[in-house]
């Protein structure tokens, strides 16, 4: 099936935005580059940010909403989220002109649509990850989270694509010289961000349950890299016998460079 289009416009902590496209709607999630950043990657994936339908809005920490403000406003675009995130919005004055619609954490119909947002363990007002389906395919994002559990899979579950958090290598995060230890605490803590072990279980779940593409996001640029983050989901693939070279895709989403599920 190839009814959901996935882009990564960037990911990690000075920036995170998903472009989703199918063929009536193109939505981003997330968008933490500032409004003339996104306008730049969305040119390099042959997209005109006119034609963004909507914005969908994991939590507010600022890599993941720098430029929405001004994007959604300048070209007059939705923007979903929960009712706190957007509460958290409105105490920083929001310009009036935006269109600030409450998603509360039922599925719902956003055009040829149905999405489901996902509450997900964040050190935010609030954060969730969303499952998105159209014509019977499922595609499904969580990053910013501090553990996975029982439910969290089952929300992701049957996903075609899964964009999911690897965030770092904990033995790098422990030995990191420059962190202090109650931000060490904070990152690998249960409000914090998944590690690369955390995230290669999840998958390995994931891949019994039928999943075959996955994006690894959300790298943390000091404790972690490219290579440690997929070299450890592919081990973890491998003791359940899983076939990483033909089976699966697993690609990983860099903050520099748009990423395209075609270009894997
Ligand atoms: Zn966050
Ligand atoms: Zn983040």
């Amino acid at each position: 099936m190839n009814n959901i289009k996935v882009s990564i416009l960037g990911s990690g902590s000075k920036g995170n935005c998903t472009l989703i496209e199918t063929k009536d709607s193109k939505i981003l999630i997330d968008c933490g580059f500032s409004a003339k950043e996104t306008v730049k990657r969305l040119e390099i994936l042959g997209i005109n940010p006119t034609q963004i339908n909507g914005i969908f809005l994991t939590h507010e920490h600022k890599d993941h909403t720098l430029g929405v403000e001004n994007f959604a406003s300048k070209f007059e675009i939705p923007i979903f989220a929960h009712s706190l995130t957007l509460r958290e919005y409105e105490k920083m004055g929001l310009k009036k002109s935006l269109t600030l619609n409450d998603i509360a954490t039922q599925d719902f119909y956003f055009r040829e649509l149905t999405i489901s947002p996902f509450e997900v363990s964040h050190d935010s007002v609030h954060c969730n990850g969303y499952s998105i389906y159209c014509q019977g395919e499922k595609f499904s994002l969580a990053t910013d989270l501090g553990y996975i559990d029982e439910n969290i899979i089952e929300s992701i579950a049957g996903s075609e694509t899964v964009v999911i958090e690897s965030n770092h290598d904990s033995q790098l995060l422990r030995q990191n010289p420059t962190y202090p230890q109650v931000l060490k605490n904070r990152i690998a803590g249960k409000y914090g961000h998944l590690s690369n072990q955390d995230c290669a279980n999840a998958i390995t779940k994931l891949a019994e349950l039928g999943t075959k593409n996955f994006i690894l996001a959300h790298l943390s640029h000091q404790n972690n890299t490219t290579e440690l983050a997929k070299s450890t989901t592919i081990k973890t693939l491998n003791t359940i016998g899983a076939d990483t070279e033909n089976d699966l895709t697993i690609a990983v989403a860099t903050q520099d460079n748009v990423l395209t599920k075609n270009t894997f």
